[in-house]
Parts: C-alpha cells; structure tokens; sequence
C-alpha cells in the first residue's frame, strides 16, 4: 500500500463519527487532545499515553498517537508539572497529536475492547448490560465447559494467567465481560445472568461477591484486557486512509 496522509482535523472528524463520541457520559475528553502537525501519514496506538510510548512514538516518527488512556481525566490536577509536564513537553516539543478515546473505545461493537477481546477468547455476545451497556453478556465455544476451561483460554490468548475466584469445577453458563477496571459492575453482570465475569482489575471486596453469590470472577490483567481495540482501531485507519500503522505495546503488570 502506498503512503497517504489524512488531515488531523479530518481525522478527528472521522474518528468522533465511527467511535459515537458524544454518545458517552466519560470522564475525559474523547477526540484530539493535544493537537499537532496538520498533516498525518504514520500513526502509533497503545495502551496508554506514558512517556514510555510517547518516547517510543517520537523516535519511530509518529505524526499522531492514538491510545486508550489519554491526560485530563476528570478531577486531576491540572498543573502542568512533574510527569504531565514530561508527557507535554515531548508532544508538543516534536508537533505530534495526541487522540484519546476511552469508553466509546471499550463500547464500540467492532474495533472496540469489548469486542476484539471476546473475538480472541470465543465469545459470542448475545447482550449487553451495566451503565451505559458496557457489559458485555455472551457465550463461550461449547469446548468450554467450566470455569477452569475459561481461565485456560484467557491465559492462552493473553499470554498471562488470570488470578481466578470462584470454583474452577463450576460449569459455565453465561459469560459476563468488560474489559480494564471494571470490577465494580460484578454485580451488574450476576443480576443480568453471568455464571462467570472477567474484566482487568480486582477489587478487595469482588473476592466476597463472588463467594457469596456463587458466580466466578477472573481478573484478566487491566492492560492485557484493552490492548486490542485501540490496535484494531489502528489497522482500520490504516486500511481507510493508507496510513503507515505500529502498535506499539508498553508491558504493565496490572
Ligand atoms: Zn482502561
């Protein structure tokens, strides 16, 4: 393919229509938040905009970069100092933008977190439940039989081992999933019907509700989980515009 550009501003557009931006109660703002060089041509996804990416991006020639978790969340301080000044300081300092796109990346129903990290462990969703229907509510491959199965398809398609509560024994019924740091819809998902829910993060109090309500839980890893939908969003800019795409992946433990 060869090498096109797409305007930054016809990129935001483009993005803010295919992602249903203002759609979403969200705690930071979705779109272009640091704004850069008119012309695109080469992009960088990833996880979150650290200065390990941004560095990273700089030094593979990004005109933009596009990730999950931007700056400016809601209630931060908004001082331009330490670490955000670093962040800056490297974008603006080298004209790179800045796109950020958080719950209308987890949500959307192709490209978005949700759906590229069931389509990686077999899962066909059948609905959605929770705030906003981030939930996602489906069925594994008749393969799977028990939570334990579950676990072990997670791990071969993460590459890292969930951290399991609950009865490995337990037959599955209907998977509940959300990617990231979604352990505070648990209950959503066992009201909705989930025999098992797994999401990124774990809380003290998800180990109690999954004793008491008999439903399992499995702690997939925050990052691990929301790798694929701003990867996917990536190659689909790539294939639209004939942009020059890397993802580049930053490991983090959590
Ligand atoms: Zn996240």
């Amino acid at each position: 393919m060869s090498e096109k550009i797409v305007l930054r501003d016809d990129l935001a557009t483009f993005l803010a229509n295919e992602l249903d931006i203002t759609r979403f109660r969200d705690y930071c703002p979705n779109g272009l938040q640091v704004q850069g060089r008119e012309p695109v041509g080469r992009i960088v996804t990833g996880v979150t905009a650290s200065l390990a990416l941004l560095e990273t991006a700089r030094e593979v020639g990004a005109d933009a970069v596009v990730v999950h978790h931007g700056f400016f969340w809601r209630g931060e301080d908004a001082r331009v100092i330490g670490p955000k000044h670093r962040r800056l300081k490297l974008l603006l300092g080298s004209d790179i933008n800045l796109f950020a796109y958080h719950l209308p990346l987890d949500a959307h129903p192709v490209l978005g977190n949700n759906a590229q990290l069931g389509k990686r462990l077999g899962l066909v969703a059948e609905s959605h439940f929770a705030e906003q229907d981030l939930g996602w509510l489906g069925r594994a491959d008749t393969s799977v039989r028990t939570v334990g199965d579950l676990a072990a398809v997670v791990e071969r398609a993460l590459g890292r081992a969930p951290l399991l509560i609950g009865d490995r024994e337990q037959s599955l019924g209907l998977v509940g999933w959300c990617t990231g740091a979604a352990q505070h819809t648990f209950g959503d998902a066992i009201a909705a019907g989930a025999s098992v829910y797994l999401s990124g993060e774990i809380s003290e109090q998800t180990v109690h509700l999954a004793h008491e309500s008999g439903a399992a839980y499995l702690a997939c890893g925050h990052h691990a989980t929301e790798r694929y939908g701003v990867q996917a969003l990536g190659d689909y800019l790539a294939d639209k515009f004939g942009l020059r795409h890397q993802f580049i992946d930053i490991s983090n433990p959590v």
